[in-house]
């Protein structure tokens, strides 16, 4: 298993809105301290939190050369 230091991963069984954690926080900051399992970005998914969607397509985008 791929130990990650960021990835989408969902805070608990049952909720199926993914987060995008780094450092254990959400980049909305809605929530925080998590310890689950992370999953790589791979590209929008209908899972995802908007908001953290949102700022990591912003990160991407000012990646950009
Ligand atoms: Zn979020």
């Amino acid at each position: 298993m791929e130990n990650l230091t960021e990835g989408w991963g969902v805070i608990r069984p049952g909720d199926r809105r993914a987060h995008y954690y780094r450092d254990s926080f959400s980049l909305c900051r809605r929530v925080g301290f998590y310890v689950g399992d992370l999953d790589p970005d791979n590209g929008p998914s209908r899972d995802d939190c908007a908001a953290c969607r949102k700022a990591l397509t912003r990160e991407a985008a000012k990646a950009q050369p």
